[in-house]
């Protein structure tokens, strides 16, 4: 709906921006810089959801020139599929949509159910807009968005704020592999060993396990596990957590060790070693 208000001049505005030359001087740009990968060497996966397609293709265009690996969506359900398909590492959403609006999709995202769905509820958004209000950018926070870039933007602003958005992701505790004594989580492959051996966890059970071993010392409470494990629809549910924490236990020590803790009344903690 909101296409022909932003679509022309956007074109403009976008076309004027001088795109940069593929393999062009842009500092760090001979070796992968490390600002531009994802979660090793691997280029950063960047998601555009446009339904302009001049600023999809100049954006694809460009970002792809500038070493990202990108993938492209031209409604809010495609976005949403890409996201859920693609896994991508950052997205970039249009707020005015042919099927809806861009804060749709970002709520979506933030509200999605950790376990169920193969959304990442943290998946770092920046929303792209011709709407340039106080209240416009204020809503966008309120909904979640990391970033806000109104439109006419800037390409290397535009970079440099994907740039900052995956450096700032990259330190989230829960996305780089965790160890605690002898446990060693893998949020990516999902693989889970204690002193090197697989241990088989269900999805809801590796997701309480990769919250716990974030901050292994830290007593989380029931509220916290989960409204972070198993997303907000189901607050309340606390015999579920405590069926999988027990599970979850029990697994874990079968190697021996002991590993997440009830703390009587309050939550769990995962903690490193043998306890009584
Ligand atoms: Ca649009």
């Amino acid at each position: 709906m909101a296409e022909s208000s932003d679509a022309a001049p956007l074109e403009r505005d976008v076309a004027a921006v001088e795109p940069a030359p593929a393999g062009g001087p842009r500092e760090g740009e001979s070796s992968p810089p490390e600002a531009r990968s994802g979660m090793d060497s691997s280029p950063a996966k960047i998601l555009v959801v446009e339904d302009h397609t001049a600023t999809r293709r100049f954006l694809a265009d460009n970002l792809l020139a500038d070493g990202y690996e990108l993938f492209e969506a031209a409604s809010a359900a495609d976005g949403r599929h890409r996201i859920e398909t693609d896994f991508p590492d950052l997205a970039i959403v249009d707020l005015g949509l042919p099927d809806g609006d861009g804060l749709d999709l970002l709520r979506a995202v933030r509200e999605t159910d950790r376990i169920s769905s193969r959304i990442d509820p943290d998946l770092p958004v920046m929303l792209l807009t011709g709407r340039a209000s106080e209240l416009d950018r204020v809503r966008g926070f309120r909904n979640g968005a990391d970033d806000y870039l109104v439109k006419p933007f800037s390409y290397p602003e535009l970079v440099g704020r994907i740039d900052a958005l995956l450096r700032r992701s990259r330190r989230r505790p829960n996305l780089g592999r965790l160890r605690v004594g002898q446990l060693e989580v893998d949020p990516l492959s999902r693989r889970v060993l204690v002193r090197g051996q697989p241990v088989s966890l269900s999805k809801k059970e590796f997701a309480l396990l990769r919250a716990l071993a974030a901050e292994p010392t830290r007593v989380f409470t029931r509220e916290e596990l989960l409204r972070g494990v198993w997303g907000f629809r189901t607050i309340g549910v606390t015999r579920t957590l405590d069926s999988h924490a027990f599970r979850l236990r029990k697994k874990l020590n079968a190697a021996g060790d002991g590993f997440v803790i009830n703390v009587w009344g309050v939550g769990y903690r995962l903690v490193d070693g043998r306890v009584e």
